[in-house]
């Protein structure tokens, strides 16, 4: 395999991705729908991803046999999920190209050097400390309280994460996440939530989205609207400027989503960074021209990236596997045929076996001619799912 070019799907290329979770399976179907085999590696045999492509590698993320199976079976690799090791993918970098790298996925992975970087590229972020050792948890600045505790590592959807008030809270915090090292945030009072994608080439090209608008509960997404409301054009382009540097500066290849804060004042504060396809971003399936696993397929496969157009307004709702149960805890189905009746529906459910509350189960995008008819329908959608 490693003699052909993977910018030739019509023969038999193959794609690997890191991962078979849903931002997995949708990068397959993308893949798959440009011509494109498809090999998973991901240590669940009913992986969501793995289900739906030609192979399937179940091994843990680090197994030399389950790496160089996949190593084998593809021409070029990607990743799906945060927290496979940045050094399974410089392993596989060994053998395949591999997009992102692991040197940028290993920055995104750590919130302390994550922060290091927003800063480099001149990107501002909220005020922080690290939290390595009791001298620095001793040291911590009067003015970062009340703030949130969070794993410098491996948090997701809100985990790993506390919110304290004073000294008292934060030493317990630190205690109850195991002592292991943290970043403590300032927490800051948010106007709004607004994430940018880009995806770039090896070229250098970037090409973006636009800024999402997206609503949180219990630090899970659960709400996204494009265009974002309240964002004004010189937010949007501020935002998207500060996304492009930031993956420039990494060298980056594929697509990258940076998660901001907006504040009272307007001013925009980098929170986050995910090194892939991002849950904010599943509407570019049912609202834009191109989706964001359509340009990771093409920035790892060296294909062209053209700009995507945003040709519905849209709401997008994550669904949750909360909805799976009744008020009083018994297992129930979603009204899926209220749902399909709404004009705009485009119902995504990612073949999980078990629903479980907070378990990300699927997404509905309402896309429709107007913002206010957008959020209209999703508000019916919303009434209907209960
Ligand atoms: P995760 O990796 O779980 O997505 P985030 O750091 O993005 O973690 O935090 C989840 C959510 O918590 C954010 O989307 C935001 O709503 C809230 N949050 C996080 N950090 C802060 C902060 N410094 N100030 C205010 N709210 C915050
Ligand atoms: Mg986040």
């Amino acid at each position: 395999p490693g003699e052909r070019s993977a910018t030739d799907p019509s023969r038999a290329v193959t794609l690997g991705v890191m991962g078979g979770g849903q931002l997995g399976r949708m990068f397959v179907h993308a893949a798959q729908a440009l011509g494109y085999r498809t090999a998973v590696l991901d240590p669940d045999a009913t992986s969501p991803a793995g289900l739906v492509s030609h192979a399937h590698v179940h091994t843990a993320y680090l197994d030399a046999d389950g790496l160089a199976r996949l190593a084998d079976a593809v021409d070029a690799i990607t990743t799906e999920f945060e927290n496979v090791p940045a050094e399974a993918l410089r392993r596989l970098a060994e053998r395949r190209p591999v997009a992102p790298g692991g040197d940028a996925v290993a920055v995104c992975q750590d919130r302390a050097a994550e922060k290091a970087h927003f800063t480099a590229s001149g990107v501002p972020c909220a005020p922080y400390a690290l939290i390595e050792t009791e001298a620095q948890l001793a040291a911590v600045p009067d003015a970062l309280l009340p703030g949130i505790l969070k794993t410098a590592r491996l948090g997701y959807d809100g985990k790993g994460q506390v919110r304290v008030a004073d000294r008292a809270a934060l030493a317990a915090a630190w205690a109850e996440l195991g002592r292991v090292p943290c970043v403590l945030e300032q927490r800051l009072a948010l106007a709004a939530e607004v994430s940018v994608i880009v995806a770039r080439g090896a070229d250098g090209t970037v090409v973006h989205f636009p800024p999402q608008g997206n609503l949180h509960r219990d630090g899970i997404l659960a709400v996204t609207t494009v265009p974002a409301p309240d964002v004004s054009p010189a937010q949007a382009a501020e935002a998207t400027a500060c996304a492009g540097r930031i993956a420039a500066s990494l060298g980056y290849v594929g697509v990258l989503c940076v998660e901001f804060f907006v504040l009272a004042d307007g001013a925009l504060v980098a929170n986050e960074m995910a090194p892939r396809p991002h849950n904010s971003g599943h509407y570019s399936i049912d609202a834009c021209d191109a989706s964001q696993f359509e340009l990771q397929v093409r920035a790892m496969a060296g294909l062209p990236l053209v700009a995507p157009r945003l040709h519905s307004p849209c709401v997008m709702l994550n669904l949750l596997g909360d909805l799976w149960f009744d008020a009083v805890g018994r297992e129930r189905t979603p009204d899926w045929a209220g749902v399909l009746a709404l004009p705009g529906a485009h119902l995504h459910l990612y073949g999980k076996a078990e629903a479980r509350r907070g378990r990300k189960m699927g997404h509905l995008t309402i896309t429709a001619a107007s913002a206010e008819a957008a959020r209209a329908t999703a508000l019916q959608a919303a009434a209907q799912l209960g």
